[in-house]
């Protein structure tokens, strides 16, 4: 079998708008699926990609790590996807799976590095391209199966914006008698409500102002509070068990780490492009912990998936042709998002 060319939509240089373009994909290897991806999530992570404000990029570059299609071909070794299976990719294609993290399941902090789906080198030094394209050709172990419940257009951004909040929510034991909040209602921060909500926690908003209040309430939080208001700051002082945040920008930690109670937990998994600073005495005094964490393992991303089919959570979309993403980047840096925007392949 020989590769094949597919349409995508790619940044050419760092900053330039995206346009259309064709890439390549590999022959379908032993354990491979050949994957016709028919809705793709934009990701805050791929405009700082695109942008190269997290350092230099591979170009030209196609985003796209929130990835829902159909198994259109299998590879001959393939044993756990079949012609035909709602299938997601993440934001990873491969990891060493000989380190102990990955044994362990944690690909995503693969002590060998892991291959992203986008802006990456595989193993075989060629440059790994995203989901905003037609097909993708992934192994099936980096393979995640969409549950029959949930649409494909709503779960392909479980596939990053699910499995990053769902990982800490979990790993901090977010659920009944917990009072958690999530920063930033984007994204990340509308799943990690539905799902901090589902798993049983007390919820609390915290987004720069009250105008997606009466979303935030819907998609399942107890409480919102602007923080531009200062009194937010000393009515919620010492009261939360857990915070997440999702904010892109750089937040002044000091602040946050106030409104913990003693032994509470601020978990980071907004990946801003600048250095933030803080002073040691936020998490010195009440014992705290200040953390970050990258999106999710392998099993723990379709544990995530599973979790969403049972409880019935999907996210909250605006579907657009891919002759609007260059919009929508502008949209998502100027949080005018409810709550993800999804590309419809279909158009590319
Ligand atoms: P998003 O949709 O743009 O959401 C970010 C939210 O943060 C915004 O909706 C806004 O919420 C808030 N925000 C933005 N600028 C702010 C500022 N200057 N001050 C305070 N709040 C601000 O982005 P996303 O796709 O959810 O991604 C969020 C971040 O997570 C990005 O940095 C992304 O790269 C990162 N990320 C990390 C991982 C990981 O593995 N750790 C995975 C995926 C994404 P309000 O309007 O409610 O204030
Ligand atoms: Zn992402
Ligand atoms: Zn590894």
């Amino acid at each position: 079998m020989t590769v094949t060319t597919v349409a995508a939509y790619a940044a050419p240089t760092p900053k330039a708008p995206l346009e259309r373009t064709t890439v390549p994909r590999r022959p379908v290897g032993e354990h491979d699926v050949l994957i016709d991806i028919k809705f793709a999530g934009i990701c805050h992570s791929d405009i700082h990609q695109a942008r190269e404000g997290w350092g230099k990029g591979i170009f030209p570059m196609v985003p796209g790590h929130e990835i829902a299609g159909i198994v259109a071909e299998v590879g001959p070794g393939v044993t756990k996807f079949a012609v035909g299976d709602r299938v997601g990719v993440g934001c990873m294609v491969d990891s060493c799976r000989e380190c102990d993290n990955c044994k362990a399941g944690l690909e995503q902090y693969c002590a060998n590095g892991n291959t992203g789906t986008y802006n990456a080198l595989d193993k075989q030094g060629e440059p790994t391209y995203g989901g905003y394209s037609t097909h993708i050709v992934v192994d099936e172990n980096y393979t995640l199966r969409i549950p029959e419940g949930i649409g494909l257009d709503v779960a392909a951004p479980l596939l990053c914006a699910g499995i990053t909040t769902y990982s800490p929510l979990a790993h901090w034991n977010a659920g009944p008698g917990k009072k958690v909040a999530i920063v930033g209602l984007g994204g990340l921060g509308h799943m990690g409500v539905k799902i901090a909500h589902a798993m049983g926690a007390d919820v609390t908003v915290l987004s720069q102002s009250l105008r997606k209040q009466e979303d935030g309430l819907k998609l399942g939080a107890d409480h919102y509070y602007a923080t531009s208001d200062p009194k937010t700051f000393d009515e919620l002082r010492g009261t939360l068990d857990l915070i997440v945040s999702t904010v892109s920008a750089p937040l002044p930690l000091d602040s946050y780490l106030s409104l913990l109670k003693t032994d509470g937990a601020m978990i980071n998994v907004g990946a801003p492009e600048e250095p933030v600073s803080l002073n040691l005495f936020s998490v010195i005094g009440g014992r705290k912990t200040l953390a970050g964490s990258g999106i999710g393992g392998i099993r723990e991303t379709q544990e995530m998936l599973d979790f969403c089919a049972e409880h019935g959570l999907g996210a909250e979309i605006e579907v657009i042709p891919a002759d609007r993403i260059n919009e929508a980047y502008e949209r998502v840096l100027s949080s005018d998002v409810r709550y993800r925007f999804v590309i419809d392949t279909a158009t590319i």
